[in-house]
This record gives C-alpha cells, structure tokens and sequence, in this order.
C-alpha cells in the first residue's frame, strides 16, 4: 500500500502539467463492500480481487496514466493530456465496467461493486490535497447515480453561510414539516407517515436536508432542530389521530441528540403535551450511527421503549450491523434502504438479499419497511417477499403537513359515507 505523500506528489506532477486545453483528471476508484466479501469469500479471495484489479486497469490505461494503491478498497488513477471532461467520463466508464466483471475465486464467483469519483485538474483544485479530497467526495456521491461514477461539483450553497443562518431559522419558524406516507402492504392503508424538515431561506433558496442536517449535527443545533421536529410533528400527529386514531409519525434522529441528558424525558413530556400515545411516536435510527455508538444508545432507547415508544433502524444494510447486535438491541422495526430496493429491480442478488433481510427481520421479531419504493414492480416483489411496509414515491412524495393532515381527513370522511 502506498502512503499519502507519495500519491501527493503524483498528483502535483500531473497537476504541473495539466492546462484548461489539455486538462487532466483525478480519479477516487473505490471497491464498495470490501467487508462482505471478506465475509463471504475470505480475505485471501478479497486481497486476489484488489490483486486483480491491478491488473485489469493495467491492461485498460493508456501509456502515462498512473495507478496507486491508496487504501485497503481504494485505488488512485491519474489520466493526464485529456480532451476534456467527456473523454474523463468516458474513461471511467470503462473502468467502472472493467473492475465490475466477475471475478472467480475458489469460495464462488464475486460480483464487485464499484465507485469512481472523479476531480478535473487544474479547475477543481489547486494543491494536490484538494484534488484529492474533492475526487473522494465525488466518490460518495457516485454510489447514489446507476453509472457509478460521478464528478465533483462545487457546493451550490456555501456551508458557512447555512451554519449561521439556521440558528435564526429554528427559532424563527422558517422550517417546514413535510410528511411522506408509509403504507402497510397486506391492506394498502397509509398506517403512518416519516416527517422530514425542510428549509426554503429568502436568500439561499431550499436547503437541501442532508446539507443543513449535516451542519446542525457538527455545529451543535441538532438538539434545537429535533425539538423542533419532534415537537411540530406530534402537533401534526395529534390532528391526524382525529381522522385516524391508530396512525403513527416517524421522527429521523441522531444519536448524538439521543445521547444528551434529558432527552428521553424531553419525548415523554412532548407526547404528555400533546396528548398523544408513545406508541404512535416511532423514532428512527440510521444503521450507520447506531453501530458506531451501540454502548451508549442502548439505554436511552431501552428507556424509550419502556415507556412505549417504538423504534426503528433507519438505512438498514448500510450500516454493517453485527448478528450479535442485532438481536440484542432494543428495536421495533428496520427500514431496508433504497439502494437495495431501487437495485432490486435490475438485479436478482439485490432481490435475494432484501428477501433475507426480510426474513432477518421477521425471525427476530421486527417488522419491516421498504424505503424508495418507485414502481409497481417493486411493490409486488416486496409484496412477494413478505414486506410488511413500503413508503416511497410510488405512495406519495414528501408534502407539506398541513396538506396531508387536510388530505387524510378528506379521505376519512369519504370511508365513513
Ligand atoms: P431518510 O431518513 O432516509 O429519509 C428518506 C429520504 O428519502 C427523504 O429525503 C425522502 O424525500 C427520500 N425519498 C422518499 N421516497 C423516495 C423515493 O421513492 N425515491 C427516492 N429517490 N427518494 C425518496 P430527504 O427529505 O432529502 O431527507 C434526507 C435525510 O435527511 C433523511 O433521510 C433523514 O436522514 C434526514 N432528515 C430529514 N429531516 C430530518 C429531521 O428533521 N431530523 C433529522 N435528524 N434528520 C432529518
Ligand atoms: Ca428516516
Ligand atoms: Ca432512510
């Protein structure tokens, strides 16, 4: 494995000699789930496969092009002298398409996944680091796109400016609650809904959530928003019991918040306030985080449930989860991401494997819900598969509550006649 410094130095070598007619790329090409393959296959088959794609992209680059090693499941490519960004592009679709082959090993056939982020020089950057650092971001972003590659752009809203405006937001009431359905599939009735915050700011425009989530998480306002967010959706709640007695609401939290000293009473005393049953509040964990503070989670949520309140394990399979854990941890329901949901349809492994995250869940008791549910299809397969819940575009988008509270009274009324 090579060190930082000298992956450093290559890109500044080709940082010297890139110009805006010949431009050139940096390329983050990272092999995804290298865990479960160690798993499945053992980790002598999964370091043949780093091995092997060594060797494919030898085979595949141009005389010039560099490849290092830069990681356990990560590979640095530099493509100097390119014709532009369509010519990058092109280039790591063939890479993209040349590490996802099979590769046999002794224990099975692997099917690897692969992601590739990508930073022009000399426009994305101007020291080595930078490049390097906007490759990689690129990276994540290229997980979400069917190409599996994805280019770095520059944020559209600049994060200084979201940190010192959501203070004001929050105690502002610039917030809105939006509520996306969740149906239960063996009658098709909307049995309870996520709530998700949005921000439209007079002068940045809509925040996307994940942006404005993520500041409130690192600059310490995540307590505030919660509140917010819990405290304005059981108000919601509390409407939407009238026309529906047995709905719930799925409030997203971080565990950072989780965490904090009072936060469980502070739940207890919002649901006394609005009147509402701990059952109908489900809280939802991400996977991801859950994992990484399981020590320190484990009694709040224990003490949540005590008192009734129900929760679930948000982006579940994203997370990498421990059997031991799973069983253990005091949960309601898991929530399978969307990426095996929206794989699903293409890809009969993704289906497999939905199918025995559903029958997980079922043996240890938990129910399950299927996020990102687009089409038809998908809901028959899950339908198939023994999936109690799905929520997705295909049931609704995300809308403003008081449309939605308005929508399920109107709805109400039509079964009572
Ligand atoms: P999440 O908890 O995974 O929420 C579901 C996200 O998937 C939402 O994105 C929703 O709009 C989107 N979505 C729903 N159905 C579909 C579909 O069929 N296809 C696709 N492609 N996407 C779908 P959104 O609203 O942008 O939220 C992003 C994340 O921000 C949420 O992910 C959640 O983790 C976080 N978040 C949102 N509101 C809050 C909040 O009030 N508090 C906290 N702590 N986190 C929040
Ligand atoms: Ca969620
Ligand atoms: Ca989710």
């Amino acid at each position: 494995m090579l060190n930082r410094a000298q992956a450093f130095a290559a890109v500044a070598r080709l940082h010297a000699q890139a110009t805006r007619d010949a431009p050139a790329a940096v390329l983050v090409v990272r092999l995804q789930r290298l865990r479960e393959i160690e798993l499945a296959f053992g980790y002598e088959a999964a370091e043949m496969l780093c091995g092997e794609f060594e060797r494919r992209l030898q085979a595949l680059l141009r005389a010039g092009d560099v490849h290092l090693r830069t990681g356990e499941s990560d590979l640095l490519v530099l493509l100097p002298d390119l014709r532009g960004r369509a010519h990058a592009a092109l280039a790591a679709a063939k890479i993209v398409r040349a590490l996802q082959a099979p590769f046999d090993t002794t224990a099975g056939t692997v099917h690897p996944l692969v992601v590739v982020g990508i930073a022009l020089c000399p426009e994305d950057g101007e020291t080595s680091e930078l490049l390097c650092r906007r490759a990689d971001r690129a990276c994540d972003e290229a997980a979400g796109h069917v190409e599996r590659l994805a280019f770095w752009r520059a944020p559209a809203i600049p994060v200084e400016a979201v940190q010192q405006a959501l203070r004001t937001a929050i105690t502002d009431h610039q917030l809105q609650l939006h509520l996306q359905p969740i149906q239960r599939l063996a009658d098709g009735r909307i049995v309870s809904y996520e709530a998700l915050s949005r921000w439209t700011h007079p002068v940045l425009g809509a925040v996307p959530p994940a942006l404005f989530i993520g500041v409130a998480e690192r600059s310490g306002q995540i307590a505030d928003l919660t509140r917010w967010t819990l405290n304005v959706g059981l108000r919601h709640l509390a409407d939407l019991r009238r026309a529906d007695p047995e709905v719930r609401i799925a409030v997203n939290l971080s565990v950072e918040v989780l965490q904090l000293p009072g936060f469980v009473d502070q739940v207890f005393d919002l649901l006394r306030l609005w009147n509402v049953p701990p059952g109908s509040l489900v809280l939802e964990v991400t996977e991801s985080a859950l994992m990484r503070d399981v020590g320190q989670c484990e009694q709040q949520l224990a003490a949540l449930r005590a008192g009734g309140v129900r929760v679930a394990i948000d982006d579940f399979g994203t997370g990498y989860s421990s059997m031991a854990y799973l069983h253990r941890l005091p949960v309601d329901t898991l929530k399978i991401d969307r990426s095996f949901i929206q794989e699903m349809a293409t890809d009969t492994r993704a289906q497999r494997l939905v199918g025995t995250m559903i029958e997980l869940a079922h043996h240890l008791g938990l129910g399950v819900v299927a996020e990102g549910v687009e089409t038809p299809e998908s809901r028959m397969q899950l339908a198939a598969l023994g999936c109690d819940h799905i929520q997705g575009y295909l049931i609704g988008r995300p809308a403003a509550a008081d449309e939605v509270v308005a929508a399920a009274f109107a709805s109400a009324t039509a079964r009572a006649r």
